[in-house]
């Protein structure tokens, strides 16, 4: 699954799942660009661990809300490495609260990370991705955007949203010979889970027919494939990464 001198914008890939996938398509010879929004000291670390293990990287500061930030992440991926051949929309935030509860403020902030950002850094890299060979988008949506989590309205539309926005561009992309999916990760052992008390947690797991949280590992190995050329036929799908919760 050769990533050689394929050049991959990876968004929040400081830490968490997005530097799990950031590594290893580093480590597949992929020239990696790390962005990040306020994690800057473990966006070099991303970087030097790339470079340390033979792959070539960059980090770029860009909020994926902001359309002159990605336009800004653009220019430093171009200059650093040329076109764009791999998307990976992974930035996303959650603001939790029960529906009755959730102010129009938390709802949009999810909106516009969530959504918003995969709107702005795919229209911006659109061109690179229909140009490339094998151009792939890659979008990181959640077991809850199918099923749905208590306190996380926001979170479950925004998420669920990219399962339409993925089949959609996948059309539009097919004709130029590129791809487009989404993977669907379960529980995940980031800090986007910090928050949640134990108990909560040991219920999540209790529910999970292998029951573990999902490593970062078992996501990005899934995303590994999806970069590589040896996905070439497969468009357009959800890939649930969840151990087993929808059986
Ligand atoms: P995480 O450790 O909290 O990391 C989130 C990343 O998103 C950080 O690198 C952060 O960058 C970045 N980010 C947030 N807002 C951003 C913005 N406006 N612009 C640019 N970057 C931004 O969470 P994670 O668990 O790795 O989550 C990664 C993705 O997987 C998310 O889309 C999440 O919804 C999804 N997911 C996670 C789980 C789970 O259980 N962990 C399950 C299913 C799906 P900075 O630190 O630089 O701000």
């Amino acid at each position: 699954m050769s990533m050689d001198d394929r050049t991959c914008v990876i968004t929040g890939s400081a830490k968490g799942i997005g530097r799990g996938i950031a590594e290893y398509l580093g480590e597949e010879g992929a020239n990696v660009v790390i962005n990040y929004r306020s994690s800057e000291g473990a966006a070099h670390e991303a970087v030097e661990a790339i470079e340390s293990s033979g792959g070539s990287a960059v980090a770029a500061r860009a909020d994926v809300a902001d359309r002159a930030e990605v336009e800004h992440m653009r220019e430093v991926c171009h200059e650093a490495f040329g076109s764009c051949d791999v998307l990976v929309n992974n930035a996303g935030i959650t603001a939790d609260k029960q529906f009755t509860e959730m102010s129009r403020e938390e709802w949009d902030r999810v909106m516009d990370v969530n959504l918003g950002g995969m709107f702005n850094c795919t229209q911006l890299f659109y061109d690179d991705i229909w140009n490339a060979d094998e151009g792939r988008l890659i979008n990181i949506s959640s077991v809850v955007g199918k099923q749905g989590n208590f306190g996380q309205a926001n979170y479950a539309t925004a998420k669920s949203g990219m399962f339409g926005f993925t089949r959609t561009i996948a059309l539009e992309l097919a004709k130029g010979g590129s791809t487009a999916n989404c993977v669907a990760p379960g529980f995940t052992a980031t800090d986007m889970l910090a928050s949640v008390p134990e108990e909560v947690l040991d219920r999540i797991i209790a529910g999970i027919p292998l029951e573990r949280l999902a490593e970062v590992e078992d996501i990005a190995a899934v995303v590994r494939f999806l970069a590589s050329k040896d996905s070439s036929y497969v468009t357009g799908e959800v890939i649930d990464v969840n151990g087993g919760m929808d059986l």
